[in-house]
This record gives structure tokens, C-alpha cells and sequence, in this order.
């Protein structure tokens, strides 16, 4: 099955009790027992598995081509669900321009943990060979990164991360569908869902996807069961609903923002854009060799500093400046600011989340922002 179908039909079934074309919303946090003690339906409790979120993990594997998914309440549930899975004494190796939470969350929380992590620019593949150690189990990826859209060539670093005995996992949030990362090696893939999967700025979720359900998988299913830090029957319905339309909103996103990088790199009032569609972009042969489109994610740097880039951004009109993305609707932001203290984007730093609206007027927008 081609993508648009799989998306459409994985994880969904006519509801068996009422015929329902749209899958019914399961609430209840319990299921009754049969006389004999068995639980026949399979459910037990929401906390360990309910329909619907059943369905949304059976969508999202399918999707993948895994074997298994788990589901979170938050991208950074699942994040965390991942490294607690890992054992202390063990070394993760990460990109040093992953999601400032994921950094955050290595940093501050794990390091008490003692599992230490080695931050990397995970473009230099020799850096990231030298940052190896023999107990190194993770190498964590996010490619395109955030906010410096950098590229990580994926098939090469899941082979560095196997001949080191380590797993490979792929932060795919900002590409889902246009990058697959377990055709190019990778064992884990995270996504938060609260971004393009949702795709509406409504609904916060994580995502987990493995290629095998290994034993590891098995140990972060565990943390999910137990620390039960699950998305709720309705979130789980809302981003299975998102993946219906995902592989269309992802061309369109990719669309528009391939047009509005093209108009600010012809900009004389910026100083540099960060998209790996553009042909200028340092990697951008890698990206063309394990992406199908370049995503709605861009970034530009303008003449001066924050406050040059806050007065553009306070300009726009019809972005809107937030954080997040993956949503309908553009939006801009200040990145450094919101990073906050330790922060290294640089302050003349704009971040675009491309939306669904025309090109034409969003590039309009910025033109008169940046006049
Ligand atoms: N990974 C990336 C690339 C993100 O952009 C974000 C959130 O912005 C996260 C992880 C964390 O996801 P959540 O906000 O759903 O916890």
C-alpha cells in the first residue's frame, strides 16, 4: 500500500458493536471481568491499554513499518520513557542541536541518574565516532535539527551506532511520513505528536516507535505501563484522526515552505536562511537522499540581534508568534528566548512553523515584516 492509504486505513476498524465508520471513544478506566477471572476482551485497566489507544499504536507501527509503538502523553513522556529504559553507568550520544527539552531532559535529570550523555555535532560523523565509549548504548538523532536544521545522514550513523553494540533513535517529529527512518537503519523512532501528527495545535502526545520489539522496547513498554504516563482515550482518537491526513499536510507544509525559503534567501534584509531544501544548505544532498520532501520547518538569521528580530517578528500579520508547530497555522518565533539561559541559537534567529495557508500571502507577511 502506498503511504496516503496506509495513513488513511491503519489503526481503524468499523466499530464491531454499532457498524461506526468513525472509531467510537472509549472512556471508561476499567473492564469487566468474566466469571472465571479472564479478561477475554483483552482490556483490564486504561492505565495498561484501552481501544483506543490500542488502535493509535497498531496505526502508528503500520505506519513506520515497526513491529510495535507505545503512546505518551507528551513528546518528552516518551523521550523520558526511552532513556529510563537505559541502565545507570550507561552513555548516550547526542546531537548537540537536538530539542532543547531532550537536552534539558539528559542534562538535568539523567546526569543525578548517572546515565551520562556526550553532546555532539552529529553532521561530523568522526565526532561522533570519537565520542564513543564502550558503554555507550544510545546515539540519539534529530534530524532536520531544531533550530539550526542541520542534517544528520542516518543511514551512516545507525552503522556507527551497531558496530558500536549501541541503538540508533531518530527524533522524526518535524518529518514524519517525508523521512522513514527504519528504512535507513534506525532501531527507535520518537515522535511528538502534539506537532504534525495531531497537526492542529490541539492535542498534546509522544510516540514510540521500534523496528523490533526487542528487549529493550519491552523494558520501555514496562515504564509506560507502570508510570503510566499515557494520553488520555480522546487525545489518542485525536492524532490517530491527524494521521488519516498526515502524508497530504506534510507535501503541503513542505510546499509552501520550500517557496518561503527560496523568497528569504533572495532577501538583501536576511542575513541567512536554514532549510536543507534549498541547494545552498550544507547538507543538503544528504537530505535529498533520505527525505522525499524538506518539511515546514525553516529558520532565518537577520542583520543584528534579538531585539532586530523581535521587531520583524512583532511585524507579521497573519504568523503568529508561538512556540510549537506542525500546526494549520503559521507561526514565528524567537528562539533564543524561549530556550532561555545556556541557550546556544543564535539571538538573530527567527524560527518559521509553516502552515497551510497560501504561500503567496505568508511570503507577503514576511515581506512587509522585513521592509
Ligand atoms: N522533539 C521535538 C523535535 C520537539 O520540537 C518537541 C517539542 O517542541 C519535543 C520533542 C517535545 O514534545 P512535547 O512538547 O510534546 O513534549
Amino acid at each position: 500500500m502506498k503511504i496516503e492509504t496506509l495513513a488513511v486505513h491503519a489503526g481503524q476498524e468499523i466499530d464491531p458493536t454499532t457498524g461506526a465508520v468513525t472509531p467510537p471513544i472509549h472512556l471508561s478506566t476499567t473492564f469487566e471481568r468474566e466469571p472465571d477471572g479472564d479478561y477475554p476482551k483483552g482490556y483490564i485497566y486504561a492505565r495498561r491499554d484501552n481501544p483506543n489507544r490500542r488502535s493509535l499504536e497498531a496505526g502508528v507501527a503500520a505506519l513506520e513499518g515497526g513491529q510495535a509503538s507505545a503512546a505518551f502523553a507528551s513528546g518528552s513522556a516518551a523521550t523520558m520513557a526511552i532513556f529510563q529504559s537505559l541502565m545507570p553507568g550507561d552513555h548516550v550520544v547526542a546531537s548537540a542541536d537536538a530539542y532543547y527539552g531532550t537536552m534539558k531532559l539528559l542534562r538535568d535529570l539523567f546526569g543525578r541518574w548517572n546515565v551520562e550523555a556526550m553532546f555532539v555535532d552529529m553532521a561530523k560523523l568522526d565526532t561522533v565516532k570519537k565520542a564513543l565509549q564502550p558503554r555507550t548504548k544510545l546515539l540519539w538523532a534529530e534530524t532536520p535539527s531544531n533550530p539550526l536544521l542541520k542534517i544528520v545522514d542516518l543511514r551512516a550513523l545507525s552503522e556507527i551506532a551497531h558496530s558500536a553494540g549501541a541503538l540508533c533513535v531518530c527524533d522524526n517529529t518535524w518529518t514524519p511520513i517525508i523521512q522513514r527512518p527504519f528504512d535507513l537503519g534506525v532501531d527507535l523512532i520518537m515522535h511528538s505528536s502534539t506537532k504534525y501528527f495531531g497537526g492542529h495545535c490541539d492535542v498534546l502526545g509522544g510516540i514510540v516507535a521500534a523496528k523490533n520489539d526487542s528487549e529493550f522496547f519491552q523494558r520501555l513498554r514496562t515504564i509506560q505501563h507502570e508510570g503510566g504516563a499515557v494520553p488520555s482515550p480522546f487525545d489518542c482518537w485525536l492524532v490517530l484522526r491527524g494521521i488519516r491526513t498526515l502524508p497530504w499536510r506534510m507535501r503541503a507544509h513542505s510546499e509552501n515552505a520550500l517557496s518561503i525559503a527560496t523568497f528569504l534567501s533572495e532577501h538583501t534584509g536576511v542575513e541567512k536562511v536554514h532549510y536543507p531544501g534549498l541547494r545552498s544548505h550544507s547538507a543538503h544532498e544528504i537530505a535529498m537522499r533520505q527525505m522525499s520532501a524538506f518539511g515546514g520547518m525553516l529558520s532565518f538569521q537577520v542583520p543584528g540581534g534579538s531585539v532586530e528580530a523581535m521587531a520583524v517578528a512583532a511585524r507579521t500579520k497573519i504568523f503568529t508568534r508561538a512556540t510549537s508547530l506542525g500546526g494549520v497555522e503559521s507561526l514565528i518565533e524567537h528562539r533564543a528566548s524561549i530556550e532561555g539561559p545556556g541557550t546556544q541559537t543564535p539571538e538573530n534567529l527567527l524560527r518559521l512553523s509553516i502552515g497551510l495557508e497560501h504561500a503567496d500571502d505568508l511570503i507577503e507577511d514576511l515581506a512587509q515584516a522585513l521592509a
